[in-house]
C-alpha cells in the first residue's frame, strides 16, 4: 500500500497580476460627482473624453454649516457648469470665498476667470500671475482647514490639496481615479512626479490621507493602494522603455510604438510626452550624465 497522497494545499488567493491597478470605484460613464466625503462635494463638468475621464471634477468644500466654501478647479469655460456649480453653493446657503486651481490646464483653469467674475471670489494658484499659493500654506475658510502639498510632475505647477478633517487629499492630475497620469514633458517632469508620488505615500503611510479626491474619474476609497499602483506603473514603464531603447527603439515615436501599444491610439499625444519626459529622465539619470 503507498502511502496516501498529501493533500492538495488549500486554494490561495491568487495575488493581483503585476501591475494591476486597483478597481476603480466607478466605471467609466457611472461617475457623476455629488456628495462623496462630510466636506466634499463634486460637480463633474460636461467635458468628457480620452484625456478628461468623465470630465473634470469641480471640488465643493465646505465645513459642516459654514457659510462660506472653497472652489477647487473651476474646470473648462463652460458657462452654464460654472452657473451649475455657484447655483449649488447658493442653494446651500453658502457663497464662494476662494477658488484654488490644482494646476494651469485648461480642463482645470480656463474656466476660473469668469468663475472669478461670478463669485467676485479671488482665484489662487501657485505661479501663472497668481504666485500666491506654496507648498506647506494653509487655507482657511469658514472653519475648514486645507493644506497646501506641492506635487510637481504632471506640470511644474502641481498643487495637491491635504483635507485633514476628512483624511482625504486632493490630487488634480497627479492621481487620478482610473488610468495613469501623463507626465507633460516639458513642463512636466519624471524625477519631479516621482518625488511626489513618494510624498503622496508617505501622507497615506503615516494615516493622514486615505482618500483621493482626483482631478479625474472617481473618488479613489484606498490612496494607499492606488498610489502604490502609480508607483509600480512608472516603474515598470521606465523597464519597457529602457528594453525598448536596448532592442534599437531611437526617438519618441518608435518608443511609443514598442511601450504604448496597449494603450489607445487616441491617448499616443499623451503617451509621447510620457516618453519624452522618460527618455528626459534616463539620460539625465544615466552615469556621468
Ligand atoms: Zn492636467
Amino acid at each position: 500500500m503507498t502511502p496516501q497522497e498529501p493533500a492538495e494545499p488549500p486554494p490561495r488567493a491568487e495575488p493581483p497580476p503585476r501591475g494591476e491597478p486597483p478597481p476603480p470605484s466607478a466605471p467609466p460613464g457611472a461617475w457623476h460627482g455629488g456628495p462623496v466625503t462630510a466636506r466634499a462635494r463634486c460637480v463633474l463638468a460636461p467635458n468628457p473624453g480620452p484625456m478628461t475621464l468623465d470630465g473634470t471634477n469641480t471640488w465643493v468644500l465646505r465645513e459642516p454649516g459654514a457659510d462660506a466654501v472653497v472652489v477647487i478647479d473651476p474646470g473648462p469655460l463652460d458657462e452654464a457648469h460654472l452657473r451649475r456649480v455657484l447655483a449649488e453653493v447658493e442653494a446651500s446657503g453658502a457663497r464662494v470665498a476662494q477658488t484654488l486651481l490644482t494646476h494651469g490646464h485648461p480642463d482645470h483653469a480656463d474656466g476660473a476667470a469668469r468663475f472669478g467674475e461670478l463669485t467676485g471670489a479671488p482665484t489662487r494658484a501657485l505661479g501663472r500671475g497668481h504666485d500666491d499659493l506654496s507648498d506647506g500654506d494653509e487655507v482657511r475658510v469658514g472653519g475648514l482647514e486645507l493644506r497646501v502639498v506641492a506635487t510637481p510632475g504632471h506640470t511644474a505647477d502641481s498643487l495637491s490639496f491635504a483635507l485633514p478633517a476628512d483624511h482625504a487629499l486632493l490630487t488634480g492630475d497627479t492621481v487620478l481615479g482610473r488610468g495613469t497620469t501623463v507626465v507633460a514633458h516639458p513642463d512636466g517632469e519624471l524625477a519631479a512626479y516621482l518625488s511626489s508620488l513618494e510624498r503622496i505615500r508617505q501622507l497615506t503611510g503615516d494615516g493622514e490621507v486615505a482618500t483621493i479626491l482626483p482631478g479625474h474619474g472617481p473618488v479613489v476609497p484606498d490612496a494607499a493602494a492606488m498610489v502604490a499602483f502609480y508607483q509600480l506603473h512608472r516603474r515598470e514603464r521606465l523597464e519597457q522603455v529602457r528594453s525598448a531603447l536596448a532592442a534599437g527603439a531611437a526617438g519618441v515615436e518608435a518608443v511609443v510604438e514598442s511601450v504604448y501599444a496597449d494603450v489607445p491610439r487616441e491617448v499616443w499625444p499623451a503617451a509621447r510626452l510620457s516618453v519624452a519626459a522618460q527618455l528626459d529622465y534616463l539620460r539625465l539619470s544615466a552615469p556621468g550624465a
